[in-house]
């Protein structure tokens, strides 16, 4: 990890604007590249600028941009797809076949820098209500959302969170907030566990010190109508399908660190279990938005970790360890207001 001068990005095209980056949240996307180099067909290259959680203000707009002025503070979407393919003309923007991610290899590079240039259209204008970090968790509290939609929840559903990292306390949020369900959590980690609770989990357990599919069974002999998986590991994905009820739906949210995973077929078969892949979001920003400005989801209790610029390696290194209860750390990039 490497702190680096350069020129500041200079406004170009009519529809872009100008941002300053005020702060950066650590997703562990990024950290799989710091660590492994590799999403999938991903392959980092040093140097590789990271992030795509950001906060930001808007210093310049172009010509022709109407919806945002300098001075603006945006939650940022760090996808920009083309609008023309297949995919984005049928609303899947986020399948885009010619989409440019931020901090992706080979695509955008990261906005862990000060300034940065983006379409307008990935702005989203946030009320003072909200913090610069609370800002910054706009990104992962919008996969939440998203892989909530799909699960097409009804009132009241009772749902398994296997991995409780950002994005499935993201995702808890999420489900607490449109379906009211009753949240049943796990992780290794005891302290995300806590802030599962905090975060409205009904019951939480560490599958280090339980088997958290009998504890489930006992309370729920029913089973869950939904789990999602948010670890990503093999382990996670057999106990979300033994917790499913006949029927359920298992939404896979995590990003496996393997290519491949195997999954018990006769299992999902007897049980007519659906299976649904989540990709990050799909036009779910402004919803994220207005649930954390309506006090519908609080983010906050998701925030353990600050850390300046200067700091980015010590952050990286936390995050990648898991180390003292880390859920999101935020990187403070401009000088704080
Ligand atoms: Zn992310
Ligand atoms: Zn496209």
């Amino acid at each position: 990890m490497e702190l680096r001068q350069a020129p500041a990005p200079r406004l170009s095209g009519p529809r872009d604007v100008l941002l300053r980056v005020d702060t950066l949240g650590v997703c562990g996307s990024d950290i799989h590249y710091y660590k492994q180099g590799t999403i999938g067909s991903g392959q980092a290259t040093f140097p590789q600028l990271l992030g795509h959680e950001l906060a930001a203000t808007v210093v310049e707009a172009g010509a022709e941009v109407q919806s945002l002025h300098p001075g603006q503070r945006v939650a940022v979407d760090p996808l920009v797809a083309c609008g023309e393919c297949d995919q984005c003309r049928a609303g899947r923007k986020h399948t885009c076949r010619k989409q440019q991610f931020l901090g992706n290899p080979g695509q955008l590079p990261g906005a862990l820098v000060e300034y940065l240039v983006m379409p307008a259209a990935c702005c989203s204008p946030v009320p003072d209500s909200l913090n610069d970090d609370q800002a910054a968790l706009v990104e992962p509290l919008s996969i939440g959302v998203y892989a909530a939609q799909l699960a097409q929840l009804k009132p009241g559903a009772r749902v398994g969170i296997v991995g409780s990292g950002p994005i499935g306390l993201c995702t808890l949020l999420a489900v607490r907030a449109q379906a009211q369900a009753s949240v049943y959590a796990t992780d290794l980690v005891d302290e995300r566990l806590a802030v599962a609770r905090a975060c409205g989990a009904a019951w939480t357990g560490n599958p280090r010190r339980e088997d958290v599919v009998a504890a489930v069974r006992r309370l729920e002999p029913l089973g869950m109508d939904a789990v999602f998986e948010c670890a990503g590991e093999q382990e996670a994905i057999d106990q979300s399908l033994e917790l499913l009820k006949p029927g359920g739906t298992l939404l896979i949210v995590g990003i496996p660190e393997l290519d491949r995973i195997s999954m018990n077929i006769n299992l999902m078969r007897r049980n007519e279990l659906r299976i649904i892949n989540v990709r990050r979001q799909n036009e779910c920003v402004e919803r994220a938005i207005e649930l954390i400005a309506g006090g519908r989801v609080d983010v906050r209790p998701l925030i353990t970790h600050h850390f300046r610029l200067e700091e980015t390696a010590r952050a990286f290194e936390l995050v990648s360890a898991r180390r003292d209860g880390v859920v999101k750390a935020i990187i403070r990039i401009s000088p704080e207001k």
